[in-house]
């Protein structure tokens, strides 16, 4: 039997007196197109977190790929790759050389044909010797998909990865994910805008106070919306 591509069970998180993760079990399946949906402050980029170890859960149980992030880090830090909503760089780095410390940091050299065909698909082959100071917010944004490409991890988990991005751009990091999801990479993102969950995603959990609320396929989603069963409002 094959094993998901993310197993969460029982994931518990509290800040001080805030419980950011209220006891959440989620299940993707590999090769699914999965969407996190949920307002600011549910919970999503704690969750996001704590699978890629960034952040320590209080409770549960995390795995990538069959791989438990605490007991099993590396292999499961290998099989997965994030696009952190944050757009924090060392600014002093070329684009290419950032791919390069990253591919370094999986114990992968002579990684530059593979990081080349990134950023051929990004769009940012012209900019590979540019310093991050000098790229715009979206181009970073970019960057950030590349990051988390390098080491070819099956599992990709993008946490609002089109938030303050133009339309042009946002199409194009659509059309690219999409063909990353189509090549066989599981795919998670988590975003505010039901339209791009809609047109992207088969199947949405949506989390509230650290809790998933729903949890069922895009379309079935869609007509609770439609019928006013789900209550739950997205920003
Ligand atoms: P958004 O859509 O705004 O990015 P989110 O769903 O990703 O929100 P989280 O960032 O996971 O939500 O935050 C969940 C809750 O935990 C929020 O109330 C947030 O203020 C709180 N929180 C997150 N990180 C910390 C931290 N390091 N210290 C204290 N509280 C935190």
């Amino acid at each position: 039997m094959t094993s998901p591509a993310i197993r969460i069970v029982s994931a518990t998180k509290r800040y001080g007196s805030l419980q950011a993760l209220a006891g959440v079990d989620l299940e993707v399946a590999q090769g699914e197109f999965f969407g996190l949906l949920g307002p600011n402050g549910a919970g999503k980029t704690t969750l996001i977190s704590a699978l890629s170890g960034l952040v320590r859960p209080d409770g549960g149980i995390f795995e990538v790929m069959g791989c438990n992030v605490v007991s099993d880090y590396r292999n499961a830090r290998r099989n997965l790759g994030v696009v952190p909503q944050e757009l924090v760089f060392d600014p002093f780095f070329s684009v290419r050389e950032l791919l390069r410390i990253q591919s370094g940091y999986f114990g992968i050299r002579d990684n530059d044909d593979w990081i080349d065909e990134i950023l051929a698909n990004l769009d940012l082959t012209a900019k590979a010797g540019a310093n991050m100071r000098t790229l715009s917010g979206g181009m970073k944004r970019r960057v950030l998909v590349a990051q988390a490409l390098v080491h070819r991890p099956p599992v990709i988990v993008l946490d609002e990865p089109t938030a303050g991005v133009d339309v042009e751009l946002r199409q194009g990091l659509w059309q690219f994910i999409r063909k990353l999801n189509r090549d066989g990479h599981t795919i998670v993102l988590t975003t505010h805008y039901l339209e791009e969950a809609e047109t992207l995603c088969g199947r949405i959990a949506m989390l509230k106070s650290g809790k998933v609320v729903a949890l069922d396929t895009t379309e079935n989603l869609l007509r609770r919306f439609a019928s006013h069963s789900l209550s739950v409002r997205l920003e």
